[in-house]
């Protein structure tokens, strides 16, 4: 798999559609290669998804597609934090998979914040 040989956007998706403005989002951040915007059902104060705009199903595949995008979407999710006053502390989660309840397939962090967190997640 590689960049040049993956297509970059899917007409199915729902975030691909996000990030094409197809569908309404609010947007928080944006760089060349990612949206944030915030999530429809809010777990926290804060709770932002940061997608890569390349569609590709989960942050795994994306670091054999692109560890350069890979990396923009982390520091994007840092520049979330930082932009919604997190600096307590704040969970960036990637559900991959079923049993990880991942609902969306297209590769998504959760930036969620603004509260004390407990551990372990369930
Ligand atoms: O990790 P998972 O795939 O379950 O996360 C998908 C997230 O996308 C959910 O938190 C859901 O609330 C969010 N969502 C959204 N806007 C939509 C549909 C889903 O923010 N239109």
């Amino acid at each position: 798999m590689s960049a040049e040989s993956t297509p970059t956007s899917q007409a199915d998706c729902l975030f691909c559609r996000i990030v094409a403005g197809e569908i309404p989002a609010t947007i928080v951040h944006e760089t060349p290669n990612t949206t944030a915007f915030r999530d429809i059902d809010p777990q926290a104060p804060t709770h932002v998804l940061v997608v890569p705009k390349r569609h590709v199903p989960t942050l795994a595949e994306l670091a054999d597609v692109s560890p350069e995008e890979l990396a923009e979407v982390v520091r994007a999710a840092g520049e979330v934090a930082r932009m919604e006053g997190l600096e307590r502390g704040y969970r960036a989660v990637y559900n991959t998979g079923p049993d990880a309840q991942q609902s969306v397939f297209h590769a998504h962090v959760h930036v969620v914040g603004g509260r004390p967190m407990t551990w372990p997640p369930g």
